[in-house]
C-alpha cells in the first residue's frame, strides 16, 4: 500500500493554476516578441520591388496576419502590394504604418524590417486584446524606390475615405544605439502632437526620445500629410548603415525593439489618459 503520491489532486490543481497565472500575462501580450519576427523577416534579405525577395516578404507578412487586405497596384510595369490589417473599434481610428520594401542592393533590416516586426507583434497583441478604438496596421510597399517615391503610402492616401485621428509611421527603430529625435516635417506640421508623443516616449525611455528636431526626412508620412491625414514619422536617422549592404539584423537589438514595442502598446491601450485622445 502506497499513499505517498508526489502531489495530491488538490495540490496539483493549485500548482497548475499558479503556473497559468504566472505565464498568462506574457501570452496575452504577444505570441512572438518583435525581435523574433525581425530576425525571421530579415533572413529574406533584399526586398526591392520586382525581385523574388519582394514576393517572399509579401508572403511572410500576409501569412502572419489573420485575414489581411492586400491592395495591389502597378507603376511602370512593376507590381506593388500594400497590406492592411484592420481592428474594429470606436471612431476615429488610429493607424501605425511601416514600409516593407527595401532599396536595391540593401537588405533593409533596420530600414523597413524593424517597423514590420513591430507591426506584426502588434497584430498578435491586438488580436488577443481588442482595442477600444479602431486600429489599423498599414504595411506600405514602394517607399524606397529611387530614393523615396512613397508609392504605397501615396496610393493608400489618394484612396483613403476613413477618418484617422492620426497615423504614426515607424521606420528605422531597431538600431542598437537607439536615439530618436523629433523629425522636422512632423514637428513643423503638428508641433503640439509631436510634443505629446515625445512626452509619452520619454516616460517610457527618456534616454531614447529626444525632444528636439535634428533631421527633415522624406518618408511615408509626407504622402499622408499631402492628402490631409495627420501623420508623423518616428525614425532614428543616426544610423551609419542606412541604404548600404551593411543594414543587417546584427546592427539592431532586441532591447531597442522591446522599448519601441512598449511605446506603441502605450499609445494604443492608454490612449484616453493623454490629452491628444478624442
Ligand atoms: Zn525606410
Amino acid at each position: 500500500m502506497d499513499q505517498h503520491k508526489f502531489l495530491s489532486p488538490r495540490a496539483y490543481r493549485f500548482v497548475l493554476l499558479a503556473f497559468l497565472l504566472l505565464f498568462a500575462p506574457a501570452w496575452l501580450v504577444a505570441a512572438e516578441h518583435p525581435y523574433e519576427y525581425f530576425i525571421d523577416f530579415c533572413a529574406i534579405g533584399e526586398r526591392a520591388p520586382g525581385t523574388a525577395g519582394h514576393l517572399q516578404a509579401r508572403s511572410f507578412i500576409v501569412d502572419h496576419l489573420k485575414e489581411p487586405e492586400v491592395d495591389s497596384f502597378s507603376v511602370r510595369g512593376t507590381n506593388y502590394y500594400n497590406i492592411y490589417k484592420r481592428f474594429p473599434g470606436e471612431d476615429p481610428r488610429i493607424g501605425f504604418a511601416a514600409h516593407w520594401d527595401s532599396d536595391v542592393g540593401c537588405p533593409g533590416a533596420n530600414d523597413g524590417g524593424s517597423g514590420v516586426a513591430l507591426l506584426l507583434a502588434l497584430a498578435d497583441t491586438l488580436e488577443r486584446n481588442p482595442p477600444l478604438h479602431a486600429v489599423d496596421l498599414l504595411f506600405f510597399d514602394g517607399e524606397d524606390v529611387n530614393g523615396a517615391e512613397l508609392y504605397g503610402s501615396s496610393h493608400f492616401a489618394a484612396n483613403c475615405v476613413d477618418n484617422y485621428s492620426y497615423i504614426i509611421v515607424l521606420d528605422m527603430v531597431g538600431d542598437k544605439d537607439l536615439q530618436i529625435y523629433q523629425e522636422g516635417n512632423s514637428a513643423k506640421f503638428f508641433p503640439a502632437f509631436v510634443d505629446s508623443i515625445w512626452e509619452i516616449g520619454r516616460a517610457i525611455a527618456p534616454e531614447v526620445f529626444v525632444p528636439a528636431v535634428k533631421y527633415y526626412i522624406t518618408d511615408d508620412h509626407i504622402s499622408l500629410i499631402t492628402y490631409g491625414i495627420r501623420s508623423i514619422v518616428i525614425i532614428d536617422f543616426d544610423y551609419p548603415y542606412w541604404d548600404t549592404v551593411d543594414d543587417t539584423a546584427d546592427k539592431c537589438s532586441r532591447q531597442s525593439l522591446d522599448t519601441m514595442y512598449r511605446f506603441v502598446l502605450n499609445l494604443i491601450y492608454q490612449r484616453r489618459r493623454y490629452g491628444y485622445a478624442p
